[in-house]
């Protein structure tokens, strides 16, 4: 568990418009935070800060009490879940959810013992040896988020991760998704534009208005002053 602060955080991709202006937040370590607003407000943007794929142009980005404003992605000790999942098409499920510990050389008997514990925890132990074109939607998605779990970063960035999913299997995944996040005490920011997702995974939500806080709280506080 670590806390994600911005501080006075900006951002422009052109030196002209702000695309992020001003942010002031702390999240707090354990906590499931969500980012939500209309598209091209900026939410991939300040994912993609935090997990250092983009510059911050002003402010300063803490992770726990660390500076990281030049630290590469590499050393934040993050794992990111991406809205098209992004799994190596070629590799099978096991390899896919452990490349990551392949690249920071963990020895083998370790991948093995994370890969099955993951892989249990999210109902894949049984198709470990498949590729992904042969695993259904719902299923790529777990191989997804295996991968980003079995890392056991403190913190977990998620880009809408459940829209390619039909509806039904949203609304399952969203409580795997927390129950998951609580039993291990990940950091969780999680980007949505969908509201219900928003109202009902946050701990707290942020909505995001070109650039700009429009609101921050509890789920129960934005619904009662929208
Ligand atoms: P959201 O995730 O909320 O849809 P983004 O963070 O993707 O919003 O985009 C915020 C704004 O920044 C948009 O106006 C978008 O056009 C712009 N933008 C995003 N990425 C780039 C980039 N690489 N270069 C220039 N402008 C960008
Ligand atoms: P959905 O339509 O719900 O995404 P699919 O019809 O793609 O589901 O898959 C249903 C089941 O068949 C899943 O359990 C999946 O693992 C399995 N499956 C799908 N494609 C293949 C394949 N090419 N080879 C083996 N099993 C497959």
């Amino acid at each position: 568990m670590k806390k994600v602060e911005l501080i006075d955080v900006s951002k422009s991709y052109d030196k002209k418009t702000e695309v992020i202006t001003n942010i002031n937040v702390t999240i707090e370590p354990g906590e499931f935070f969500v980012l939500v607003g209309p598209s091209g407000c900026g939410k991939s943007t300040m994912l993609r800060m935090i997990a250092g794929l983009e510059d911050i142009t002003a402010g300063v980005l803490k992770i726990g009490d660390e500076e990281v404003n030049n630290l590469p992605p590499s050393k934040r000790n993050i794992s990111m879940v991406f809205q098209n999942y992004a799994l190596y098409p070629h590799l099978s499920v096991e390899e896919n959810i452990v490349f990551g510990l392949h690249v920071k050389k963990i020895p083998k008997a370790e991948r093995k013992a994370r890969c099955e514990e993951t892989a249990k925890m999210l109902g894949l132990s049984d198709y470990l040896k498949r590729k992904p074109r042969e695993l259904s939607g719902g299923q790529r998605q777990r191989v997804a988020l295996a991968r980003a779990i079995v890392n056991q970063a403190p913190i977990c960035l998620m880009d809408e991760p459940l829209s390619n999913l039909d509806a039904k299997l949203r609304a399952h995944m969203r409580s795997e998704i927390r129950q998951i996040q609580r039993k291990l005490g990940i950091t969780m920011i999680y980007v949505t534009h969908d509201q219900v997702e928003a109202m009902t995974m946050g701990d707290r939500i942020m909505i995001l208005h070109d650039g700009k806080i429009q609101q921050i709280g509890k789920p129960i506080d934005i619904y009662n002053n929208p």
